[in-house]
């Protein structure tokens, strides 16, 4: 099994970034996100367990999830939200497991926006945390996504604080405006990862 780089972020901090940079360098990229989105494609058994308990309205003409309409029923029910996640969490695991373990590289980055918010850093070996102001974290997201500062500063909110994310990193890079360096930055901890994979499979 390979050396786990959990690499961690709050919104619009820069981890797609950061992770390009991994990947020219023949690093294989685990993402949570896309593993999210992989367990409800159409056909799949968990899909078709969404549509059971909450009808065709739940999914868009195409036979993909309506996302936005789950968000909303799990946002002002609990027990939704109960349902859901007993539904989603084990299979999300199971698929990033199996992914992990494909990797045939001394280590694997591991994307996982909310890995401290969901209490998943015990799964990896070590914690990289991408760190940016609030403040540039909302102008970012607002000028990419179709959202105003206010909407962003509430998924803030539900986010881990900045303070949190530093104190349980293991390795930080900064990536503040206009941040030029940040392939450097990688390429350093790039040979760190290396030598602590190779530590560990010794
Ligand atoms: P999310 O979790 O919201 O998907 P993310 O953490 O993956 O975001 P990116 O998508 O890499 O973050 O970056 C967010 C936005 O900020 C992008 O539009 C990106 O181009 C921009 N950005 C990233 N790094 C910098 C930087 N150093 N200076 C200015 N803009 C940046």
């Amino acid at each position: 099994m390979a050396y786990i780089v959990a690499l961690t972020g709050g919104i619009g901090s820069g981890k797609t970034t950061v992770a390009n940079e991994f990947a020219k360098l023949g690093i294989p990229l685990v993402d949570a996100d896309v593993i999210a989105r992989q367990v409800v494609e159409p056909g799949s058994a968990a899909l078709n367990a969404i549509l059971n308990r909450y009808g065709t309205n739940i999914i868009h003409s195409d036979g993909s999830l309506n996302r936005q309409h789950l968000r909303d029923i799990i946002f002002s029910d609990t027990t939704e939200k109960v349902w859901l996640n007993a539904l989603l969490h084990p299979l999300i695991h199971q698929k990033t497991q199996q992914q992990l373990q494909q990797a045939n590289t001394p280590y694997v980055l591991w994307i996982v926006p909310l890995l401290f918010e969901n209490n998943l850093s015990h799964l990896a070996d070590r914690v990289l945390v991408i760190d940016v102001t609030p403040e540039e974290q909302i102008s970012r997201t607002v000028h990419r996504d179709n959202v105003n500062e206010e909407q962003v500063a509430n998924i803030l909110k539900a986010q881990s604080s900045r303070e949190h994310r530093l104190a349980y990193a293991d390795d930080v890079i900064t990536n503040h405006n206009g941040e030029l360096n940040i392939s450097d930055k990688v390429a350093k901890l790039h040979k760190r990862y290396m030598t602590l994979a190779q530590q560990k499979n010794r």
